[in-house]
C-alpha cells in the first residue's frame, strides 16, 4: 500500500476583480484564489489534491497554516489514512496549540478543509471511484466513524445519525439510477453580480434561460432604490415562471435587513441570503419574526457544525448553505447534512468562486442518495467561471449538475493554469 511521503501547497490567484466577477455589496473586488494542496505518495501515479478558497489577499496565510498539519500525515499508508480519517480529523481540529487560532473556525479551519479535501480525493482514487460514489457505497458503520458529534449531541446523536444512514440504504440503488439520468438541479449566480451593468444582466439572464436555467440569484445591498429597480428589470426579463433570489452578503444591520426585505417582497423571492452577520443567530431570529414567510438563507460563512446547529435549531435558517472549503471537509459536511435533514431544512450548497462548483457536485449527490432522497425544490449554486483551469470540470446539462464520473474529488488543476496564476511568481502576476 502506498505511503504518504510529502505535501506541497501553492498560492494560486485568478484576477477576477478585473471584470468584477464575484463582486457583491461587501466583497467589491475579489480575486478568486485557491490554496492548492497536493499529497505525494510512494506511488508516483497516485496523488491527492485539495483546496481552500479565498478572495486573494490572505491566501498565503491559509497556505502557511496548512503546512503546520503536514507532519501528522507524513509516513502513514493510504490505508491507514482511510481507516483513521475520523481520528485524524479530530486530532487536527483539537490540536492543542493550533486550536487557539479557532477553535474550528477561521484560517485554521479552512486549512483543515484544504488538507482533508485532498485526503478524500486520495481515498476515492484508491477505490477508483468519484468521491460521491465512494461515500454512498460506504457502510453506515464506516461512515459514522468519520464523524465528530462533540458539541452537537444535544440536537443529533450518533445513534440518530446512524439510523438515518441505515434507513436510506434500501433506496440507494434507485436514487443512484435517477441521479445518473437526471443530474441535480442548480441555480445560477452568474447573471447578477453587483458590478455588472443593467444591459449585461439582461443579456446574461436571457443567455442562461436559453441554456435551461429557471433560478437566478442577484446580488443586492448597497442602495435600496437601485436594488428594487434592478429586481424589477430582472423580473420583467425572466418572467413569472422563473425564480429570483437575492444575496446581501452580510451588508445590513437588523433594522435595515427588515426594511430591505419588506421592500423586496413584491418580487416573490425564493429566498434572501445573508442579510446580516453570518454569526448573528439571534439577529436572524428577529429578522425572521419581522418579515414573516420569506425564506432566509445562510451558511456559506458559517465556520463549523456548531454554528449550523444553532441556526437550524433556531428556525431562522430556512435554506442551509454549506461551503465545501469552510466546513472541515467531508467529515464535518456529513454531520451538517444529517442535522439539516433532521430539522427538515433543505440544503443548497454554496458554489461559484474557484473550484467550489467542482466540489458541490459531489455534495449534492451525497445529500440526495445517502441522506435526503429529495431533489425537487432544492438547488445547488452554479456560476460559470474558471472551470477551464480544472482537469475534470463539472458538467451541466439543461441547468442540472451531472454526477462526476472521474475518480476522486474533481479538484486537480491543469499544470499550465497553476504555473500561470501562481502568486506572486507565476507568469500572470510577474507581468501585471
Ligand atoms: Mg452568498
Amino acid at each position: 500500500m502506498a505511503k504518504i511521503i510529502s505535501f506541497s501547497v501553492k498560492d494560486v490567484r485568478f484576477p477576477t476583480s478585473k471584470d468584477l466577477t464575484g463582486s457583491d455589496a461587501v466583497h467589491t473586488d475579489p480575486d478568486y484564489s485557491a490554496t492548492y494542496v497536493t499529497i505525494y505518495t510512494s506511488d508516483e501515479n497516485l496523488k491527492g489534491y485539495g483546496i481552500a478558497f479565498t478572495l486573494g489577499k490572505g491566501n498565503d496565510i491559509v497556505a502557511d497554516c496548512i503546512k503546520h498539519f503536514f507532519p501528522l500525515f507524513i509516513g502513514i499508508t493510504v490505508e491507514e489514512l482511510e481507516n483513521e480519517i475520523g481520528n485524524l480529523w479530530f486530532k487536527c481540529v483539537d490540536h492543542s496549540q493550533l486550536r487557539w487560532l479557532g477553535p474550528e473556525k477561521g484560517v485554521v479551519h479552512m486549512a483543515v478543509a484544504a488538507i482533508f479535501n485532498s485526503c478524500w480525493d486520495l481515498i476515492a482514487k484508491i477505490h477508483k471511484k468519484p468521491l460521491w460514489q465512494f461515500i454512498v457505497d460506504s457502510k453506515p458503520e464506516t461512515i459514522i466513524k468519520w464523524l465528530t458529534f462533540k458539541y452537537i449531541e444535544d440536537v443529533l446523536t450518533e445513534e440518530e445519525a446512524y439510523r438515518i444512514l441505515v434507513n436510506s440504504q434500501k433506496y440507494k440503488e434507485n436514487r443512484v439510477k435517477i441521479i445518473l439520468e437526471e443530474g441535480y438541479p442548480s441555480y445560477t449566480t452568474a447573471a447578477g453580480w453587483l458590478g455588472y451593468s443593467d444591459e449585461k444582466i439582461v443579456r446574461l439572464c436571457k443567455k442562461y434561460i436559453s441554456m435551461g436555467w429557471k433560478h437566478f440569484k442577484v446580488k443586492v445591498g448597497l442602495d435600496l432604490e437601485a436594488d428594487v429597480k434592478r429586481l424589477k428589470l430582472i423580473r420583467e426579463t425572466v418572467g413569472d415562471e422563473c425564480f429570483i433570489m437575492v444575496d446581501a452578503n452580510q451588508q445590513w444591520n437588523i433594522e435595515q435587513s427588515i426594511k430591505h426585505i419588506n421592500a423586496y417582497k413584491k418580487f416573490n423571492l425564493l429566498f434572501v441570503e445573508e442579510p446580516t452577520s453570518p454569526d448573528d443567530v439571534l439577529g436572524f431570529v428577529k429578522i425572521k419574526k419581522a418579515v414573516g414567510n420569506i425564506n432566509l438563507a445562510t451558511g456559506e460563512a458559517c465556520g463549523g457544525r456548531i454554528m449550523f446547529k444553532q441556526f437550524l435549531e433556531s428556525g431562522a435558517m430556512n435554506i442551509c448553505q454549506i461551503d465545501s472549503c469552510r466546513l472541515g471537509s467531508i467529515n464535518e459536511i456529513l454531520t451538517v447534512l444529517l442535522m439539516a435533514h433532521k430539522f427538515k431544512v433543505p440544503v443548497f450548497p454554496h458554489a461559484g468562486g474557484v473550484g467550489l462548483c467542482e466540489y458541490v457536485q459531489h455534495l449534492c449527490m451525497i445529500d440526495y442518495v445517502l441522506i435526503n432522497g429529495e431533489k425537487h425544490n432544492k438547488f445547488v449554486e452554479y456560476s460559470d467561471q474558471l472551470h477551464e483551469h480544472f482537469a475534470y470540470p463539472c458538467t451541466i446539462k439543461n441547468g442540472n449538475y451531472m454526477p462526476p464520473l472521474d475518480h476522486g474529488y474533481s479538484i486537480e488543476m491543469k499544470e499550465n493554469s497553476v504555473n500561470e496564476f501562481l502568486f506572486p511568481d507565476g507568469n500572470y502576476w510577474r507581468n501585471n
